[in-house]
């Protein structure tokens, strides 16, 4: 486990030597300390990465030079993907198959970037057709500049890949800033990115927490893009700050998804997919589909057989065999979790099943996955993000007051529909106001696809062509290709 910050190629003590404790969210034991960065190694990260933008020729290189970092990347991480998918469950909790697939998605992010990187040879100016022949114009694509990154802890490594690959491949440089909860992946991607030869000062990883490193590097006037996935209060002040210099910036903030399942829908299918869409990892995932809904006469038997599949999910270290639900991340997100619970009791809501810690858990921040129901609608937990294995299910009788109730968030994020009946299905994902639309499923995830959010949703699209879109600016470039003169103020 590195113990230094990661900044122009080297590793470094932060300036004023601190550093914080890095607890097993399966055992609450310290497992390591980490370093915590302040302004003024943010101040020194933010400087190399200006240096390797404006004087060292990171943007200069051809995309292909620059892929061949990427690969190497990608490599890196597979090279160690076990090592790092063991990092992963002991400073998030999450199983090891999960942590398993996040190091290989963050690997296949590396690669696609890689190809995209390449495109961007292919394709390095579009011609505009002008209405006026006396001139020419093209449009190119230049990278942005500095970008800083400040990524949550819900998917450690993947969050970083989502963020530092589209950045690299653009031709950006970058300041990286982990979860203050979750820091160790992120700085063995330094360790892989300096064996991928990785010019210095290309990638700085500055671990730290938010209101102190994060907030230096929204604060910085060398940083020139901002782009951030956590909750929408950060987002929002991220906002507000990046408009005093007018900082590019991407957002990906909460979610209260929903899920609308027809009576026409297998039951069997859909309860798997109801628990993929809030168990997996916890529910601690922004697009989590934790508002279920449920067309009326089937809403009893797909209760019955959700209530009966969730209190067979096995609950564990993620370290352990078998293990399909780790604990929650650290102990606020355990309590603010199971305040949410009691919250939603007292509002009305009924636990259908769940809602309290497991029999035989004395240590670790485990939490029964959670089936509530009769949750008002103007309930908290109805309407705010949990971020917890808690799922809320109502019944509805027909596809107008579905797609009401679905919408009737201010998130738009992700929304999924279940439906045997193509024209529906197509019909409902159309209506939905979201960014991530499943039908017949829920959080499949693809690095070629668009990921991003309606309303508080967040601002711009990570993933596919749109996330290297996030880190390029677009240039015209227009000539006066007539002998003529011009003939305005000198006839
Ligand atoms: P958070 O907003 O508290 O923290 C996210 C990151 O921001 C961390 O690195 C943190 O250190 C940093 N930060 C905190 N205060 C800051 C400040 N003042 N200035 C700069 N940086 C600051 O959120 P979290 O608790 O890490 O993650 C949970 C939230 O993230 C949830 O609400 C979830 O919906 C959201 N999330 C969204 C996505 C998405 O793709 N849309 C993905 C994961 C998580």
């Amino acid at each position: 486990m590195q113990s230094e910050l990661y900044i122009d190629g080297q590793w470094v003590k932060p300036v004023k030597g601190g550093s914080f404790e890095v607890i097993n969210p399966a055992t609450e034991e310290v497992i390591h300390r980490a370093p915590a960065g302040t302004a003024e190694d943010v101040d020194i990260a933010v400087k190399a990465a200006r240096r390797a933008f404006d004087i060292d020729g990171w943007p200069q290189k051809t995309g292909s030079q620059r892929a061949v970092h990427l690969r190497a990347i990608a490599e890196g991480i597979r090279t160690r993907q076990q090592e790092l998918a063991r990092l992963e469950v002991l400073d998030n909790g999450k199983p090891f198959p999960e942590a398993d697939w996040d190091v290989a998605d963050a690997a296949g992010c590396f690669d696609f970037y890689a190809g995209l990187a390449e495109q961007l040879d292919d394709n390095p100016e579009e011609p505009i057709a002008l209405s006026d022949s006396r001139f020419t114009s093209k449009a190119v694509k230049e990278p942005i500049g500095v970008a800083g990154a400040i990524i949550p802890w819900n998917y450690p490594l993947l969050m970083a890949a989502w963020k530092v690959a589209p950045a690299l491949a653009a031709g950006c440089t970058i300041v990286l800033k982990p979860a203050e909860l979750t820091s160790l992946t992120a700085l063995e991607l330094g360790a892989i990115a300096e064996e991928a030869k990785l010019p210095p000062g290309v990638l700085n990883i500055v671990t730290g927490s938010g209101s102190v490193a994060g907030q230096a590097i929204i604060d910085h006037k060398g940083v020139d893009k901002l782009a951030f996935t956590g909750s929408g209060p950060v987002g929002s002040k991220i906002m507000a700050t990046a408009s005093r210099d007018i900082k590019r910036i991407s957002l990906e903030l909460g979610g209260k998804s929903p899920f609308v399942v027809f009576e026409d829908a297998d039951i069997e299918q859909a309860v798997e997919w109801i628990m993929f869409g809030i168990f997996w990892n916890q529910g601690q995932v922004c697009s989590a589909t934790s508002r279920v809904l449920v067309q009326e006469g089937i809403y009893d038997r797909l209760l019955h057989r959700l209530i009966e599949e969730t209190k067979r999910i096995t609950i564990g270290n993620g370290l352990d065999e078998g293990i399909l639900l780790g604990p929650l991340v650290s102990k606020r997100q355990y309590e603010q979790v199971i305040a949410a619970i009691e919250a939603a009791k007292v509002a009305g809501a009924t636990v259908a099943c769940g809602g309290r810690r497991p029999e035989g858990f004395e240590k670790g921040y485990y939490l029964e996955p959670t089936v509530l129901t009769g949750a008002p609608l103007d309930s908290e937990a109805w309407r705010e993000e949990i971020f917890g294995p808690v799922v809320c299910i109502q019944p509805f009788s027909d596809e107008n007051e579905a797609i009401e109730l679905a919408n009737d968030s201010r998130f738009g994020l992700a929304a999924a529909v279940m439906s045997k009946d193509e024209v529906r299905a197509e019909r409902v994902a159309a209506a939905f106001r979201a960014g991530i639309v499943w039908i017949n499923c829920s959080q499949p995830t693809f690095t070629e696809a668009p990921w991003g959010g309606y309303k508080q949703s967040g601002i711009g699209r990570e993933l596919g062509r749109w996330g290297l879109d996030n880190y390029l600016e677009t240039k015209q470039i227009t000539r006066f290709t007539s002998d003529e003169p011009w003939g305005w103020y000198i006839k």
